[in-house]
């Protein structure tokens, strides 16, 4: 059965997991801010039974400490880079079994950082800031050759999959979408369904969409698309490129596009 999972909204665009399971306990995935998360576990009567942590950036962890003050639970956090804060690092392929969870995978997805992981449980994946709803996480410290492998290992996951991410940017991601891809017809439904629904919550990518959403419509999962390669071409690519090509000239194409318009808040 799929997990039930609910989104948190923390600092100025951040999102933090909880994942459902049996009795009431749930798994928290990040923590940037200690209080919303809180309030949502006595809201809901769901208690925590231990925290995941995608990477080490201050907006998935400085809500850590707070947190366990109360809710002292085990942390797990990725072996592959440096996670002073987890008390349980763990490493690709690790499978973490949980009380009333069904196992969660362990998925070492660098790129974003050199560490990041995503958590991949049945019909759910966490995805952090390595895939985002309509687009992804920038290049900090990986290169476009890991981050283009992270995001072909998460794309085939089962199509179901609802992703959940770590920030909301679903709006200004469709934006650099539909400029890339003026002609499919998923981008300009997304962006419609957006203004009608998304945009009365602001939160589109608390909803978790299904991996064929973002397969049909995310830029970053389409880098073979013929409508995908001839934008390229036409801005400049010399196809044939390889995927990690053709994913760091979309990746600088979309930072060039990002700072015409500033996003001040895409810092992280
Ligand atoms: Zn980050």
């Amino acid at each position: 059965m799929p997990q039930q999972v609910h989104a948190v909204p923390v600092l100025s665009d951040n999102l933090v997991w909880l994942l459902e399971g049996a009795d009431r306990r749930c798994v928290v995935v990040d923590l940037g801010q200690a209080e919303p998360v809180l309030a949502a576990l006595a809201e809901s009567r769901l208690t925590p039974v231990a925290v995941l942590i995608t990477h080490h950036h201050a907006d998935h962890t400085a809500g850590l400490a707070a947190f366990l003050r109360v809710y002292p639970v085990p942390v797990f956090g990725s072996a592959h880079e440096s996670s002073p804060f987890a008390s349980q690092p763990v490493a690709d392929g690790a499978v973490i079994d949980l009380p009333g969870f069904p196992p969660l995978t362990v998925w070492h997805t660098p790129g974003h950082t050199r560490g990041h992981l995503c958590f991949v449980t049945e019909g759910v994946a966490f995805t952090g800031d390595t895939l985002f709803t309509a687009g992804c996480g920038r290049l900090f410290e990986g290169s476009a050759a890991q981050m283009s492998r992270s995001l072909a290992r998460l794309a085939a996951l089962p199509a179901p999959t609802r992703i959940c991410c770590g920030h909301e940017y679903t709006a200004d991601n469709l934006r650099f979408a539909a400029f890339l891809e003026p002609d499919n017809p998923a981008i300009a439904e997304r962006v419609t369904q957006l203004q009608t629904q998304g945009a009365a919550s602001g939160l589109a990518a608390a909803a978790a969409p299904p991996l064929s959403v973002e397969l049909a419509t995310n830029p970053f999962l389409r880098l073979s698309e013929p409508s995908v390669l001839s934008a390229i071409a036409a801005h400049g690519g010399q196809p044939p490129l390889s995927d990690a090509e053709r994913f760091a000239l979309l990746r600088r194409w979309k930072d060039d596009y990002d700072g015409l318009a500033p996003l001040p808040e895409q810092t992280a």
